[in-house]
């Protein structure tokens, strides 16, 4: 269903930087991969692309057999600054997905509808947080403020999880933490899932399946037993 596919990607910004050099790989439905890779790689770039915030210079990426040429409702994206509306509950948090997977233009009058509330409780759930779901964001620690993000992104209802270092601004409990739910809902719903990291630490705990970046190339892609030359 959701597989993912991308076939020669180059990315270039203002004619010189060369973001992205010719990248490939494929995901099947499903799996759960850490991208790996030092600062300025070309991770948040690719996870850009992926989630059509930017376009390529050259290639091609498909999600199932669409193209992707911009947005979509079934890619939702988990950021390093889970960007909550601080003086919103949890569940409130977790409700704003739902304007993602609408298309509506004034989506500041959408009114949400029982699904939206239900996927939202469950959502909440998912990342273990139904009790504190009336909460303000401002009053939860980091490492729960990031599983509303993740929450969030459930609520969007994707097939397509990316997460972009949503562990880096966090205490390794609280990394761990947010982890442990990010892996349990991708299990639970079966998405295919990017997680950028650059603690080879935590992405052995949690990874799968690895892709390595490095100067915009894939230097590395496979499983946790080849891992160990990796930054
Ligand atoms: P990270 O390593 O976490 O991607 P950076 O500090 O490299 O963080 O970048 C932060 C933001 O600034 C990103 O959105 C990135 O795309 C953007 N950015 C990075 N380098 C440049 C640049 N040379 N010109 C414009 N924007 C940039
Ligand atoms: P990472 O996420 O792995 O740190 P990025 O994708 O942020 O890497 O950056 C890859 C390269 O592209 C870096 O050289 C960065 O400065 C450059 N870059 C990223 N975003 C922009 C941007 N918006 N404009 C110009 N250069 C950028």
């Amino acid at each position: 269903m959701a597989s993912l596919t991308v076939s020669d990607i180059t990315k270039v910004y203002g004619g010189e930087t060369v973001a992205l050099d010719d990248v490939s790989f494929e995901i099947p439905d499903g799996e759960f991969v850490v991208l790996l890779g030092p600062s300025g790689a070309g991770k948040s770039t690719l996870l850009r692309l992926l989630n059509g915030l930017e376009r390529p210079t050259e290639g091609e990426i498909r999600i199932g057999d669409d193209r992707v040429s911009g947005t979509r409702s079934d890619v939702a994206m988990v950021f390093q600054m889970h960007y909550l509306v601080e003086s919103m509950s949890a569940y409130r948090n977790a409700l704003t997905g739902a304007l993602n997977r609408t298309d509506t233009v004034d989506s500041v009058f959408t009114r949400y509808d029982e699904d939206d509330k239900e996927m939202a409780l469950r959502s909440l759930e998912t990342v273990g947080l139904l009790e504190e779901a009336n909460q303000r964001a401002d009053s939860m620690s980091g490492g729960q403020q990031q599983r509303v993000g993740i929450a969030r992104a459930l609520t969007q209802d994707p097939q397509l999880l990316l997460a972009d270092e949503p562990v880096a601004s966090l205490d390794p409990k609280a990394a761990q933490d947010v982890m442990h739910y990010m892996k349990r809902a991708a299990a639970e719903r079966n998405l295919t899932s990017i997680v950028s990291l650059h603690q080879v630490n935590i992405a052995r705990e949690f990874g799968e399946r690895f892709i390595g970046l490095r100067d915009g190339n894939v230097v590395f892609d496979g499983g946790k037993d080849d891992l160990t030359m990796e930054d």
